[in-house]
């Protein structure tokens, strides 16, 4: 089994001379066999992470491990060596693709990349183009002839190719209608399932990782604030903030939502540029207390494998 782990990382931009805390300080792993879903709205720094995870982004502190292998160093240099373990899938399909190569020609590229003659590539890229459900007459077509689901698969046959251990998807899914979105999500959970990979599934909506996810990470402003087994955080989610996204999802009945103890999420988040003080939820939250505006929650753990970032997440017990 393999294991990415990412550990203590930071990652800041400068946006009009000011500092933007795109990522403040966080421990993320996921393992080969497991689908790990990291959601949060638009801006929280899930995108940044997942690029600093798969070695396309530096952190200003932190590292990246594979196993007991350094993959990201702190200085943001790269074990390229440790590049083919850890692919990274796109939300655009059609921007990830070179519009003047054939598919084929784009999915085969990490092949020859890597020393596989051209005849020995060709016939790899056949293959994984059938091992995504795509029928191998595609490889000889231009990306912009092929669908966006289409695409996306290509994309995945193409992250395939170095054979990695890990897979990291950035809302893979989210420009796609209902149906395709399925049949995509199919393909993951059927990868994880026959070649054991492990995939960070990136995503603003938590029903679609509700449905795939062995474990989510729940992401605000730069922080995880809640994470544990999907299960578990679906069944009794403890932060308020799990709640708002967890109560738009349409289906599912369970006893917190039925008793109504869905806090209304209000407004945008805050800027990155200005970290609201204490628990940087509070200006949103329906239950924040005096303590919330001065003192920063920290991930406390609540058994058997959950851990939440706040103050008041004993309550979500009494409420369910
Ligand atoms: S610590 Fe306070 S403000 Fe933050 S989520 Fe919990 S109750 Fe709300």
């Amino acid at each position: 089994m393999t294991t990415l782990r990412a550990q203590g990382i930071h990652r800041a931009f400068r946006a009009s001379g000011r500092p933007v805390r795109a990522v403040d300080g966080v421990d993320l792993s996921v393992s080969s066999g497991e689908i790990v879903g990291l959601v949060g709205e638009s801006g929280c720094g899930k995108s940044t992470l997942a690029r600093i995870m798969v070695g396309l982004d530096r952190p200003d502190q932190g590292e990246v491990w594979l196993d007991d292998r350094r993959f990201v160093r702190p200085d943001g240099s790269v074990e390229r060596a440790l590049r083919h373990e850890v692919q990274l899938v796109f939300q655009d399909p059609h921007a990830s693709f070179d519009p003047r190569r054939t598919v084929g020609r784009s999915v085969g590229m990490p092949l020859r990349a890597a020393g596989v003659g051209r005849q020995g590539a060709r016939k790899r890229v056949i293959e994984l183009l059938e091992q995504v459900g795509l029928d191998p007459v595609l490889a000889d077509r231009l990306p912009s002839t092929l669908s966006g689901g289409q695409l996306q698969r290509a994309a995945i046959a193409r992250a395939l190719a170095p054979e990695p251990a890990i897979l990291v998807c950035d809302e893979p899914v989210a420009s796609m209608d209902v149906s395709v979105r399925a049949q995509i999500l199919n393909l993951l959970l059927d990868l994880r399932r026959e070649r054991g990979i492990g995939i960070l599934f990136v995503s603003h909506d938590l029903g679609v990782v509700r449905r795939i996810a062995d474990r989510v990470a729940v992401m605000y402003l730069g922080r995880i604030v809640e994470t544990g087994s999907s299960e578990a955080v679906w069944r009794l989610p403890r932060h308020p903030y799990t709640r708002s996204l967890a109560a738009s999802i349409p289906t599912g009945s369970t006893s917190w939502r039925a008793r109504g103890s869905v806090p209304r999420l209000e407004g945008e988040p805050p800027s990155a540029v200005d970290i609201p003080s204490g628990c940087r939820f509070h200006p949103r939250c329906p239950i924040a207390i005096d303590r919330c505006r001065v003192d920063d929650p920290v991930l406390r753990p609540f058994p058997p494998d959950v851990e939440v970032a706040c103050h008041l997440a004993e309550q979500a017990g009494d409420v369910a």
